[in-house]
């Protein structure tokens, strides 16, 4: 396949490494397939876009509105509630929801990263990029998990590098945190923290990851994913043996 100008995102990447068939067919081929029989992982899916639209108009100085009287909905005007005072509203900050970065990785392909909401400031000289991922799924997420996510990753790694070429004069170093907040489960956020080495690092595994997509016939299959694929039906008739599935943790998403 030509990547000329193809932006690898977290979920591309991720996709691939799950099962390079699937990466083939959602990206070479832009086979975009919903899941059968999944109603519930579709509603949630919505319910999710619909919390996150909430938080993005809250951040651009739209008004919000309340979901009194709405059952389906009522629980975000708490959640709002707890987002609200876990990230407070300063004057000399930016507030930028729905917002995307990339950094070049080749000569012919990016890194791209779009973020729930990223703020940027200084405080005593120092650029700080502090990024929010607004969660919803009711699972409780844990610190070590998102430590290895390929969104983790991905998201600081973009922010590291791009950001001191917008605030800055592209030779300081940015303070980037990443916050993952579940108003469901937790008061606070889960915090993870970046440095230089870990940067490095990252990039490594990134793009040891890109070289080997650009040198995949996508023809591989990782049969332990199936049972949580959109492309079952095209791959297996959906009657992989239930032995060779593994529980399936989202740690990469
Ligand atoms: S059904 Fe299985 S083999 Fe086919 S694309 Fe999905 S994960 Fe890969």
């Amino acid at each position: 396949m030509d990547f000329s100008g193809f932006e690898f995102s977290q979920n591309a990447l991720n996709t691939f490494r799950s099962c390079p068939k699937k990466f083939g067919y959602k990206y070479v081929q832009g086979l975009n397939w919903k899941k059968e029989g999944d109603e519930e992982y579709y509603k949630s899916l919505k319910y999710g876009t619909e919390f996150h639209l909430m938080c993005e108009r809250y951040f651009s100085g739209i008004p919000v509105g309340k979901f009194i009287g709405n059952k389906e909905y009522e629980k975000f005007d708490q959640w709002l509630e707890k987002v609200k005072k876990a990230v407070p509203i300063y004057e000399d900050r930016e507030y930028l929801p729905e917002y995307g970065l990339s950094i070049k990785i080749d000569e012919e392909s990016r890194l791209t990263a779009k973020y729930d909401l990223a703020v940027i400031y200084r405080e005593n000289g120092q650029l700080y990029i502090d990024i929010w991922d607004w969660k919803t799924e009711n699972r409780k997420l844990k610190y070590n998990d998102l430590e290895k996510r390929m969104q983790s990753i991905v998201y600081m790694a973009v922010a590291y590098e791009a950001i001191p070429k917008i605030y800055g004069d592209g030779k300081e170093k940015v303070r980037v945190r990443m916050y993952y907040y579940q108003p469901e489960y937790y008061a606070e956020p889960i915090e993870l923290t970046y440095s230089e080495e870990k940067f490095e690092n990252d990039k490594i595994k990134i793009e040891g990851i890109i070289k080997e997509i650009k040198k995949s016939d996508f023809e591989d299959k990782n049969f332990r994913s199936c049972k949580y694929c959109e492309f079952n039906m095209l791959c297996n008739r959906n009657s992989v043996d239930e032995s060779v599935y593994e529980d399936y943790e989202e740690i990469y998403e």
